[in-house]
């Protein structure tokens, strides 16, 4: 769909003109504060051409954020080939915007004023930008919210602003972060179903989308071309591409078929990482301090464990089908059965999540004896438990601050990472009895001394 952009030049009408973005070789490593380096994206390709949704599909840490900072010209990476429209990326993109998972709305200005932002730093006179952006307040469906501030908003009205503010200035490619990971699960639906009717019926002033998401049926239902991103480092493993005519039916048997296939392949990825296949057995690569942890709790946890265990699965079950049993998206699942195999409670190899001898006892076990062996696995398998429970041995006082563990978290990712890999272990260590934690103090201490 051609659009008018406020900034780019005519595109040439050559082929290669349709190719939007375009990435080589890129390679991003941050230094680590013990001098070795962590690499998040090694050796990726990408190529974006207009009139496409492309998703980008991966899990949490994988470097997708990192990915379209790159593409947006927002950080240059360590290394490898970065373009834009046929020329290299040296500084923030020019018909290029992006929309975030946390909207970043500005608090203090209007619907409005927060879409008009957009187009007053492309220099466009005052009537022509309050046209433009009543026009995109209308399109995105808040018409009437023109002066409310963010705060009077639902999220997913907030979400709308966030995107008619991107889509004001016409992009030629709109980024989205985990656009709809922030609204609960109507909303999200409601919003996803709107942009592609909008989209369908060319009425979106955008060229093309990269939309990253960790929800693969997000993926399946939205993209043309969805590329499947492998952790550790990050790199393109697979790329599909969905064919099926919009609206697409979750339903539909194909539709199944491909999140099941990509299923598959995430879990696949996973597991070959590790390098470790022998006699067809798939090991996760071994947990270290750079492991964001997600937050899942032990209810869930031992839930899914006896789920598993029974009728009809008896220890071994297909992801996707035992998120359909208990009536949850297969994407929350996923990081509930990750967890359980970094605690080496169960495997998950080709979609499907198998118990282990560990997860049978656990499920066999009462009350004290599952603490135990959680206990264990916490101290055995997860570094930053082991390290928590070591310095509150070695202190006096059994005590010490969550300060000291974010801290060290912070080496090795992102604040928001460390935190909530904090709050994690938190209601772990907790359950298993392996250490106490204050909220009011923020102090970690030992459950029992002595
Ligand atoms: P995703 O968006 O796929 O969840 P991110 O791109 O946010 O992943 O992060 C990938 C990894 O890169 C994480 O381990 C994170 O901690 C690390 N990382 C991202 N930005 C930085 C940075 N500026 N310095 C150090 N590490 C970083
Ligand atoms: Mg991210």
């Amino acid at each position: 769909m051609p659009t008018e952009s406020a900034s780019a030049p005519a595109a040439p009408a050559a082929p290669s003109g349709n190719v939007l973005v375009d990435l080589k070789r890129v390679r991003q490593a941050f230094r680590k504060a013990d001098k070795g380096e962590h690499v998040v994206l090694d050796n990726v390709d990408l190529t974006i051409s207009k009139g496409e949704i492309v998703g980008l599909l991966g899990r949490s840490g994988s470097g997708k954020s990192t990915l379209l900072r790159i593409v947006a010209g927002l950080s240059a990476p360590t290394s490898g080939a970065v373009q834009w429209c046929g020329r290299p990326v040296t500084g923030p993109c020019e018909g290029l915007s992006m929309v975030f998972q946390s909207f970043a709305l500005f608090p203090w200005l209007t619907v409005l004023e927060n879409v008009e932002l957009g187009l007053e730093a492309l220099g466009v006179p005052s009537t022509e930008r309050r046209r433009r952006s009543l026009e995109a307040i209308d399109l995105i469906g808040l018409d009437g919210f023109e002066n409310a501030y963010p705060k009077e908003l639902s999220g997913g009205m907030r979400q709308r602003v966030g995107l008619a503010r991107a889509l004001v200035i016409h992009p030629q490619l709109m980024l989205m972060d985990e656009p709809f990971s922030a609204l609960d699960v109507l909303t999200a639906e409601t919003l996803r179903t709107d942009i592609i009717e909008l989209w369908g019926e060319g009425k979106l002033p955008i060229g093309s989308i990269l939309m990253v998401t960790h929800n693969i049926e997000e993926a399946v239902l939205m993209c043309d071309r969805i590329l499947i991103f492998s952790v550790n480092p990050g790199r393109v493993a697979a790329e599909i591409q969905v064919d099926f005519p919009h609206p697409r039916n979750r339903l539909d048997p194909a539709f199944r078929q491909m999140v099941d296939d990509i299923y598959a392949r995430m879990t696949n990825r996973a597991s070959q990482a590790a390098a470790s296949r022998l006699a067809g057995h798939h090991e996760a690569p071994p947990t270290t301090m750079a492991t964001p942890l997600p937050e899942v709790s032990t209810n869930l946890m031992a839930g899914l464990l006896e789920e598993i265990a029974s009728e009809p699965y008896n220890g071994k079950a297909d992801l996707p089908h035992l998120a359909d049993d208990l009536q949850m998206e297969a994407d929350e699942l996923f990081p509930v059965a990750e967890v359980l195999q970094m605690l080496g409670f169960a495997d998950l190899a080709d979609g499907d999540v198998k118990l282990t001898d560990a997860g049978r006892y656990f499920v066999e076990s009462a009350n004290d004896a599952r603490k135990r062996v959680f206990r264990e696995r916490l101290v055995a398998r997860i570094p930053l438990a082991a390290l928590i429970k070591s310095v509150l041995d070695e202190r006096p006082s059994h005590r010490a601050p969550a300060s000291r563990f974010l801290h060290q978290l912070d080496d090795h990712m992102t604040e928001s990472y460390s935190e909530r890999s904090l709050k994690a272990i938190v209601s772990w260590g907790r359950y298993a009895e392996l250490f106490a934690y204050d909220d009011e103090t923020e102090e970690f201490s030992l459950d029992d001394p002595g």
